[in-house]
């Protein structure tokens, strides 16, 4: 069997972007407009069938690592919840050209967006880093807005890695071994800046998922757009716990540290969150 034949389709991609929006939903994640996804694929795919519009674009900033590579980026102000139904109208496929600064982006004559996602500039500085430093010939990247974790970076008491990680990581045995290196806690920076660009780079190096603080996540996955959902619903999950642990005055035990360990012994998991 050649690799090649384990690739996802063109076909797989869109469904997995569709699905994954609307489970971002779902969870209470994407409020109207909010949210967005991309995927990067390293290899040749075909994109005209779904896409036969194209119009030349220059890229927010240069990715050569991305050079003879597909984005799949979903537009700006498309609704998540709508993606799943009208994928062609919210999905626009960026090629980007052998300079890693000018591409093409290939739409359906069923576009309902002028621009893709604001936060593009933040998802081709991932997709760059991660390809020029890990070599993956796929990634995917979910942008979204869930309440409780977005909720607690308002709190003091939550505002850095090491609180928030210590708050969210003890309530569900499972959390320690899906989501082992834990949340990435980013200071609040002004959405579509280059500071939260060159902030959340380096934070996605360090983890799967960070947390823009006072606005939502961006999490990452080189298998599917699914893993990189998963990321968010396992933070979110241990971010509900720790609200509904405030709502009842705090007088949840919550996982001991020992007990994390344990969890984490048995499952062979290493984590920067275990007692040494
Ligand atoms: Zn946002």
């Amino acid at each position: 069997m050649s690799t090649t034949q384990l690739h996802p389709t063109i076909d797989d991609l869109i469904t997995q972007i569709g699905e994954a929006g609307e489970r971002i939903c779902d969870i209470d994640a994407s409020e109207a407009g909010a949210g967005n996804i991309s995927v990067f694929v390293g290899w040749d795919i075909e994109l005209r069938r779904h896409f036969p519009v194209s119009e030349e674009i220059e890229l927010p900033s240069p990715a050569p690592a991305l050079a003879g590579g597909t984005i799949l980026a979903t537009g700006s102000g498309r609704r998540l919840r709508q993606l799943g139904q009208e994928p062609l109208a919210a999905i626009g496929a960026v090629r980007v050209h052998d300079d890693g600064i000018t591409a093409t982006l290939y739409t359906s004559p069923f576009r309902r967006f002028q621009r893709l996602t604001s936060e593009f500039n933040s998802h081709l500085a991932v997709h760059q880093d991660q390809v020029a430093s890990r070599g993956i010939d796929f990634q995917a990247i979910v942008h979204a807005q869930p309440p409780h974790l977005t909720l607690l970076s308002h709190v003091p008491a939550y505002q850095s890695t090491e609180l928030m990680n210590r708050a969210i990581l003890r309530w569900e045995p499972e959390t320690i071994v899906s989501l082992s290196q834990g949340i990435g806690v980013l200071d609040f920076m002004v959405p579509g800046s280059a500071e939260l660009e060159d902030a959340n780079v380096a934070g996605l190096r360090e983890h799967e998922i960070v947390l823009w603080s006072k606005h939502g996540t961006m999490s990452r996955s080189d298998i599917s757009v699914y893993r990189a959902v998963d990321r968010v619903e396992y933070a979110e999950t241990g971010a509900h716990y720790e609200y509904m642990n405030l709502m009842i005055g705090g007088v949840a035990e919550g996982l001991k540290r020992n007990e994390i360990n344990a969890v984490a012994n048995a499952f062979a998991i290493e984590s920067p969150w275990l007692e040494a």
